[in-house]
């Protein structure tokens, strides 16, 4: 029987939906709506794309949104200063500062530029610490969209084996830590893994965040194992425009896996909802509020 399609974009209007109820209360108690502020640098049309959906979705959860736009001619002096300015703002809750950015500016300095209460992307080593350490934290937004998909299809994932490929920081290496604190049994693996297709044979839950179009293949997957595909890949399609591929052959995997993430429609969606559930967790931290239930 083929898998079941997890449904992202249900799950994350849902989520949406919650975000937004729990922001009117917000807006209520407190008199004023939680704040996003984006910073954008240079004009990538990806990069820019990406903003305009995290902009709407802040407006739809009815919280305000503080857009800045700036050249990519602009110093990391420059952008350092805005973030200051933005980290002593009582209106803002959340800082996000869309990556990649230019090359003559240091994204790490920047990211550790960020007041951790305000680190909506939870990319702060701060944070980064605190979620390794088991503290509350702000976590990154897909690896925590992947485990909201995975909590919907266990009862519980205690005890599983699950094969997180990819080690980056704002990807694989937060995924592996969410797991643990679930107390499944994680393997990371990477470039250098060897014989990756018998690692990720002896996986109840896959979390593929590679970035190679169709890497795993479906005589890699478990029969019932549970596939998250975060990879966002564009191959070139016959009409020229080419099209998205996850890190997962979905074809083939669909046939033996129990549940599974298409691309797109699946994690994709899940992470600007987590966008909007980071900024609400982080006003209600910031107002001195015990964090939202059921998010
Ligand atoms: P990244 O920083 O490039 O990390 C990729 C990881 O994959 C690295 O750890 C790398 O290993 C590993 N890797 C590369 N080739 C491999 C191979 N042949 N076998 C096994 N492992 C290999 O990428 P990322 O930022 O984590 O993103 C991963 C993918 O997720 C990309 O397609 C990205 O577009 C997508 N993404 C999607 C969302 C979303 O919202 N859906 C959000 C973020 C990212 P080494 O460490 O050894 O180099």
């Amino acid at each position: 029987m083929p898998a079941r399609r997890i449904d992202g974009k249900a799950a994350a209007a849902a989520l949406r939906g919650q975000v937004a109820a729990l922001v009117g209360d917000f807006t209520q108690r407190e008199g004023r709506a939680p704040g996003l502020a984006t910073v954008l640098v240079g004009e990538d049309p990806a990069s820019a794309v990406y903003i305009r959906s995290k902009n709407r979705a802040t407006a739809e959860a009815g919280m305000e949104s503080f857009h800045h736009q700036l050249p990519d001619t602009i110093s990391e002096a420059e952008l350092l200063d805005l973030v200051g300015q933005l980290n002593a703002d009582a209106r803002v809750d959340g800082i996000l500062v869309q990556l990649p950015l230019p090359a003559h500016i240091n994204a790490t300095r920047v990211i550790e530029t960020i007041e951790p209460s305000k680190d909506v992307d939870g990319f702060h080593p701060m944070n980064a610490g605190r979620l390794a350490t088991g503290l509350p934290s702000l976590v990154p937004c897909t690896p925590l969209g992947c485990l909201h998909l995975l909590k919907d299809e266990f009862d519980s994932i205690s005890g599983a084996n699950a094969v997180v490929i990819g080690r980056s920081n704002i990807v694989g290496k937060p995924m592996a830590q969410l797991l643990i604190a679930e107390s499944a049994t994680v393997t990371v693996a990477h470039s250098r893994t060897r014989d990756l297709p018998e690692v990720v044979r002896g996986a109840d839950i896959v979390v593929a965040a590679v970035g190679r179009a169709e890497i795993v293949r479906g005589d890699w997957i478990k029969p019932g194992a549970v596939v998250i595909d975060v990879g966002i890949n564009r191959i070139p399609s016959d009409d020229g425009k080419g099209r998205l591929v996850g890190d997962v052959a979905f074809d083939e995997a669909v046939e033996v896996a129990a549940a599974i993430t298409p691309v797109p429609g699946g994690v994709g969606p899940m992470t600007i909802a987590m966008l909007m559930r980071n900024t609400l967790v982080a006003a209600h931290r910031r107002a001195g509020l015990a964090d939202p239930e059921g998010l």
